[in-house]
């Protein structure tokens, strides 16, 4: 079955108003039963407001994947959600199984399985590899302070703006891997300069 002809959430999908996080949460539960046997593990699908040039994160903590999507984002593209989570779903199912990350072949195969192909080329958007350098978030979960690493760091860590001064263990960073993250610019380079600001 194609998604288009899956019958959509148009009573939380209306133009301004967003799904709220537990109908995503339910959206979630109906997607993985449709397309994935149930295979996707659990999952927290929560909007992270703090998104300006991502339309979705999909990332990989201690406990569990998350996946964030950009309220702003969705505010303006509604009908785009639910491809957009089931986009990232895939993501997870292909890193839950195989450790797998990036547009591969497995996660090719899936995408056409669940009748994705050319709406993906159609929305675009998809940029994740060249930013692959800094594959990890170290997250304050207390003030959802943020830092990118290239690699693990060696010893904890502590929010460096709950506790400006010293290590403290009372706002321990979280460490989660970067599975996804999708661009809502056009362009990488789009995205990138919009992040700049205006030129001049
Ligand atoms: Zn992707
Ligand atoms: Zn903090």
């Amino acid at each position: 079955m194609s998604p288009l002809d899956v019958p959509r959430t148009k009573s939380c999908v209306t133009p301004n108003a967003l799904p709220s996080e537990a109908d995503l949460q339910l959206l979630f539960a109906r997607l993985n039963y449709e397309f994935f046997n149930g295979e996707v593990p659990g999952c927290k699908v929560r909007y992270n407001a703090r998104f300006s040039n991502c339309a979705g994160r999909t990332t990989y903590g201690r406990e569990s994947m998350q996946i964030e999507l950009s309220p702003k984002h969705f505010r303006r593209y509604p009908e785009a959600l639910t491809e957009t989570l089931l986009h990232e779903m895939i993501h997870v199912w292909c890193y839950a199984k195989f450790r797998e990350t990036g547009h591969g072949v497995r996660f090719k195969r899936k995408l056409r399985e669940c009748g994705l192909t050319s709406i993906y080329h159609d929305l675009g958007n998809v940029s994740p590899s060249r930013e692959s350098t800094k594959r990890f978030i170290l997250r304050c979960e207390r003030c959802t302070f943020e830092a990118l690493r290239r690699s693990l760091p060696r010893t904890a860590a502590s929010c460096p703006r709950c506790n400006k001064r010293r290590f403290d263990e009372r706002y321990p960073l979280t460490i989660y891997e970067i599975v996804e993250l999708r661009e809502a610019g056009t362009t990488l380079d789009g995205a990138r300069a919009a992040r700049k600001g205006p030129a001049g």
